[in-house]
């Protein structure tokens, strides 16, 4: 008997992929029940993006999210994403953090749990997997697909084989980039069910158009577990189609057993449900092999696209991607999936803004360059090293060894907002955005984002002429009264800023239509500032825009050259800002929480 399973992401990975993981609840529970029907081996429910958009846009509490699924779906396992001692956040947790976690999920209704490792350091695996058999629940260990010299066939063959001593129930190989192609799953498969006697599931994205390829060879070769999503979530940078797949297989020794036209009801349902959210259909809906030639996954183009906007620094997109391999490879070639393709990927994009590669480190590659994300694939560039640790060793032990127990801390700080152990672990995995829900809830203050009504304006046949735009804390109301003609790569744009008439020439970057959006208020962010323009050594700046998160000088203080004085977030990564000079603080004109641009003076040193 060959039968294959399926689980179906349609209620996290599909939504994550093709609407910024915006479905709410209330599109979720009146398919449930037929969802219940279909006897998936697994519904994929939650995950790190998922806890992130309940709490910052949909004012949703994520765990009563999964309470709800679980009374809606009494029949069907439920799985969550799980980044080992990460969690659900970006920093590693101490051990009576991700116990508590596992627990309090196992608690609400997760009865699957796929733990991976962006490193695929295993030490970072040990402690959930233990959580989760404690719990009595399925432990999923997952290797993290990647291609790089030093990846080999071999090399995830030895990782399937401590996963399994490690005491996983199932193997997952979780491709989430679609570098996969079809001869190369029929090889990894093979050895893989050759070396290990578990269960082996094929998470793929569907990317680079491979994906249906990538799983029948697998199913050939003894993959027995595949992800799917529903058609009309499907594709792109989603997964291969739930009713595609069940008709491909129908009648075959793989026979998956579900109910096709069950399915295709289903799929109905949620092609009425897609069009709520037109405002968030990524760009990139279709087949995009990029991943192929340059190694960047589908779903982190998009977030280059917003850092770079961002930034204004649109047109060096393609040197972002000629950059992203060359950081891979001075970090020892580490897979890129979060948190590791945000520190590769914000790295790269500050290599090429500000002229020159490393001048300036996020505080994240630094620990990363500290071993403060565990065991890194290969060689670290030793130059990329110094410049940013100096002689500091690297640290040897599993990161997480080095952490004191921290949930009686997290209780402390979460306080009185916080009403259960569910609410401190929310607080846990996003402090900032977790705390002011928290409050908001409290206030009786939660409302959630607006949705744009179907078929009016925003949607891509109607452009807005008119929208408020809000950048780095600051909200602008812009008109576009006109256009003149096109001169040049050149075309002017009649607009007003908050009543005020402007003209703005728009640089035409392809032959699609030029987006007025994020220009105008971006000049007017810049020269609205009432910080003195930084024109020598002593007025310390910032090279890219960003808010202030630590100051740390005062007026009055010494300082010598390359002191850190100020540390700024910017594209969600954190960066400290040197004294340029020694000498004596004078003026600080900025305090936590502003937004900063460059050329501004943020602290003067005289
Ligand atoms: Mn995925």
């Amino acid at each position: 008997m060959s039968k294959v399973y399926i689980t179906d992401t349609i209620l996290r990975d599909a939504h994550q992929c093709l609407i910024a993981t915006r479905m709410r609840t209330e599109d979720m529970l009146p398919a449930c029940e037929r969802l219940d029907r279909m006897g998936y081996w697994s519904l994929e429910v939650w995950g790190g993006a998922t806890f992130d958009a309940c709490l910052r846009f949909l004012k949703e509490d994520p765990w009563e999210r999964l309470r709800q699924l679980r009374e809606a779906l009494p029949n069907t396992r439920l799985q969550m994403l799980l980044r080992g001692q990460n969690l659900l956040g970006y920093r590693h947790y101490s051990d009576d953090v991700v116990r508590a976690f596992v627990a309090r999920s196992a608690a609400n209704g997760i009865d699957v749990f796929r733990i991976f490792d962006a490193l695929n350091d295993l030490r970072n695996l040990r402690t959930s997997i233990e959580a989760v058999k404690e719990a009595d629940k399925h432990a999923q260990g997952t290797i993290s697909y990647t291609v790089s010299p030093l990846h080999t066939i071999d090399q995830f063959v030895r990782q399937a084989e401590e996963l399994q001593a490690m005491g996983c129930d199932s193997i997952a190989v979780k491709d989430m980039a679609g570098l996969l192609t079809p001869l190369v799953s029929a090889d990894l498969f093979a050895a893989l069910s050759e070396a290990v006697d578990l269960p082996l599931h094929l998470h793929i994205h569907a990317t680079s158009g491979q994906a249906e390829m990538c799983q029948l060879k697998a199913i050939e070769n003894g993959c027995r577990h595949i992800d799917t999503a529903i058609s009309s979530f499907a594709s792109g940078a989603s997964h291969a189609p739930t009713e595609a797949m069940i008709a491909a297989l129908r009648n075959t020794p793989y026979d998956t057993g579900l109910n096709l036209e069950l399915a295709q009801e289903i799929g109905f349902y949620f092609h009425e449900v897609r069009k709520k959210y037109h405002q968030f259909e990524s760009e990139f809906t279709g087949v995009d092999t990029r991943v192929q030639s340059n190694q960047v996954p589908g779903g982190m183009i998009s977030n280059l696209i917003n850092q770079l906007r961002e930034q204004g620094a649109l047109e060096r997109l393609n040197e972002v991607f000629a950059e992203i391999p060359r950081v891979r490879e001075d970090l020892g070639f580490p897979p890129l999936v979060t948190p590791s393709s945000q520190i590769v990927g914000t790295q790269a994009v500050l290599n090429v803004i500000t002229g020159k590669r490393y001048k300036t480190i996020t505080n994240e590659v630094k620990a990363y360059l500290q071993g403060r994300y565990g065991r890194p694939p290969g060689r670290i560039n030793p130059v990329v090293q110094r410049k940013a640790i100096g002689d500091h060793k690297p640290i040897d032990v599993r990161p997480a060894d080095l952490l004191p127990p921290e949930m009686d801390n997290l209780r402390k700080q979460a306080g009185e907002l916080a009403k259960s152990e569910e609410d401190v672990l929310s607080f846990a995995m996003f402090p900032e955005i977790g705390g002011e829900y928290l409050k908001a809830r409290e206030e009786g203050n939660l409302v959630p984002e607006p949705l744009e009504p179907i078929g009016g304006a925003g949607t891509p046949e109607h452009a807005p002429v008119e929208f408020n735009a809000t950048l780095h804390g600051e909200t602008y109301h812009i008109k576009v009264t006109g256009s003149g003609h096109r001169r040049e790569d050149i075309r002017p744009f009649y607009v007003t800023v908050d009543g005020i008439p402007e003209e703005i020439m728009l640089e035409i970057l392809d032959e699609t239509e030029p987006e007025v959006g994020g220009t105008a208020p971006a000049r007017k962010a810049a020269a609205g500032s009432k910080r003195p323009r930084a024109t020598r050594p002593g007025q310390v700046t910032t090279t890219m825009p960003g808010t202030v998160i630590d100051v740390l000088v005062e007026q009055g203080q010494t300082v010598k050259a390359g002191d850190p004085v100020l540390v700024i977030e910017a594209m969600k990564m954190e960066t400290e800002i040197q004294a340029t000079v020694g000498g004596t603080v004078g003026e600080v004109y900025v305090a936590k929480g502003d937004t900063v641009n460059p050329d501004e003076t943020l602290v003067e040193i005289a």
